[in-house]
């Protein structure tokens, strides 16, 4: 219900600001021009922040676990006067980004891609000191002009979830020669369906299976490459939603409404994950 009622308020307040013009802006020595988006469109698909731990599935005390926050980013672009709170709620400047991204190695943190982590528990690969994983979810097309750059300066892998349909239609969202950009410079491109519904209402298996799998098999055609990780839309997920992200194909699946900060080889469908701090001084605190 709090995940409901959360969406339902974001969604009031991003209807009465949503449509007002924002003005059209580039960041010193970043790529531009910025697109222009509604508070609405970029709030639409976002993730209600995680709720607290308490509900989280227990996890045998047995197995072992492994200490990697994933971040997940939904826009990284500048301030406005007319932004939303609930864009607020969910949105790095590039300054404050850039400053996050350079704690990261201050603090001996080690960015790692989901293919490490997955070869860390199907083959004993070994893992840096203090790994962490940076994703995207929603394919705005603010990541690719302002987060895009700040990673290739910094040197960081990261994760891009998009969903296809509104790629190469939606001028708000990152392009496929963008993604293909991406891609060559060493960023992984994950599935985040096809047009992001709660996969949890679908109850018709081939329409389930058209945003699982269809969307993965669009992406490889267009890219070029294997896609193999997927981000729940939402978050939402059960069993059956599971069983059919793994027989898809992907080899490992994201998560975001529990957040524990750790992982184990028995979630790898089912990875922690939290919505990035959206300032330096909570950042900082979070990842101390
Ligand atoms: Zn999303």
């Amino acid at each position: 219900m709090r995940h409901h009622s959360y969406l339902l308020i974001t969604f009031l307040i991003a209807a009465i600001v949503g449509g007002v013009a924002l003005p059209i802006d580039t960041a010193d020595g970043l790529t531009g021009p910025v697109e222009f988006v509604s508070a609405n469109d970029e709030t639409r698909y976002a993730e209600a922040p995680p709720a607290p731990d308490l509900s989280a599935p227990s996890v045998a005390s047995s197995a072992a676990k492994l200490k990697l926050p994933i971040l997940v980013y939904h826009i990284v672009r500048p301030s406005f006067p007319s932004d939303s709170q609930a864009v607020k709620n969910i949105a790095q400047t590039p300054e404050v980004f850039d400053a996050q991204m350079q704690y990261l190695s201050d603090a001996g943190y080690h960015v790692v891609s989901f293919g490490d982590l997955e070869n860390h528990y199907r083959s004993e690969a070994a893992l840096p000191d203090k790994p962490i994983i940076i994703s995207f979810d929603d394919g705005w097309s603010n990541q690719f002009h302002y987060a895009f750059p700040l990673l290739k300066k910094h040197r960081y892998t990261a994760a891009f979830f998009v969903f296809t349909n509104p790629i190469g239609s939606n001028k708000n969202f990152i392009t496929w020669d963008e993604l293909r950009e991406m891609r060559d410079a060493g960023m992984t491109i994950g599935s985040h369906s096809r047009s992001h519904p709660y996969l949890t209402t679908l109850s018709d298996p081939t329409k389930l299976w058209n945003e699982i799998a269809g969307s993965k098999e669009r992406l490889e055609k267009e890219l070029g490459v294997p896609v193999t990780e997927f981000a729940y839309p939402f978050g939402q997920y059960n069993p059956s939603i599971v069983a059919m992200v793994e027989k898809s194909g992907y080899k490992s699946a994201r998560g975001d409404r529990y957040y524990r900060g750790e992982q184990t080889a028995s979630r790898l469908f089912d990875l922690d994950a939290m919505n990035a701090p959206t300032d330096l001084p909570a950042f900082k605190q979070k990842f101390p």
